[in-house]
């Protein structure tokens, strides 16, 4: 399987880190090395100093398919999670400025916690999903499925143009304002509408 993270998915997180308002969806990929299950622990890595949360929907492959047209692509999802792309945004910031690619600062093992699944049918509005992160019982992002730039569908069929979607893929589908910084010790619990969905510690 593989893990697709969206960026710059919502204007105002674009606008935090001085990025552009993309006229297209951008993405990049974590390795199925990435996944964090089942509340496990997330060991804070040695290779960073500033490793940042971005809480994000994530959606569920349920059908295998490539150049998926827009109004069928609700047919290859019908689940979904909240996830953390950890991002050691020291290590992005030095391969942005040097033009290089970010997969050292994006794709390293455990940078993919995901809670959690649910059926997308169990929820009260799937335009209009809320959810929001707490560190240490504080709320540090919040977020609502209404302000992405491109919706799930969208981000389906541009994505599926380029790389074949398999059953069991994961798509980030991209963080709203109020990325931070993590430390040792942190308690992270994120939810989707009240239900906690994903729960663990950073070690
Ligand atoms: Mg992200």
């Amino acid at each position: 399987m593989k893990i697709i993270c969206i960026g710059r998915n919502y204007a105002a997180h674009a606008h935090e880190l001085s990025n552009a308002i993309p006229e297209s969806p951008v993405f990049f990929m974590k390795p199925d090395t990435a996944m964090l299950l089942k509340n496990n622990p997330f060991f804070y890595p040695s290779f960073t100093r500033d490793l940042h949360y971005e809480t994000e929907i994530v959606i569920k492959i349920s059908k295998n398919g490539r150049h998926i047209e827009q109004d069928f692509a609700h047919r290859y999802y019908n689940e979904i999670s909240v996830g953390i792309d950890f991002t050691a945004r020291d290590l992005q910031n030095n391969c942005k400025a040097k033009g290089l690619p970010w997969e050292i600062a994006k794709s390293f093992d455990q940078s993919a916690p995901v809670g959690t699944f649910i059926k997308l049918d169990t929820l009260p509005d799937r335009e209009n999903i809320h959810f929001w992160l707490d560190i240490n019982h504080e709320r540090k992002q919040t977020g609502t499925t209404r302000d992405m730039l491109f919706d799930f569908n969208q981000l389906i069929a541009y994505v599926s143009r380029f790389v074949t979607l398999r059953i069991g893929d994961f798509i980030f589908t991209g963080t709203p304002a109020g990325v931070g910084p993590t430390k040792i010790g942190d308690h992270f619990e994120a939810y989707i509408e009240d239900q906690k969905l994903l729960d663990f510690n950073v070690k």
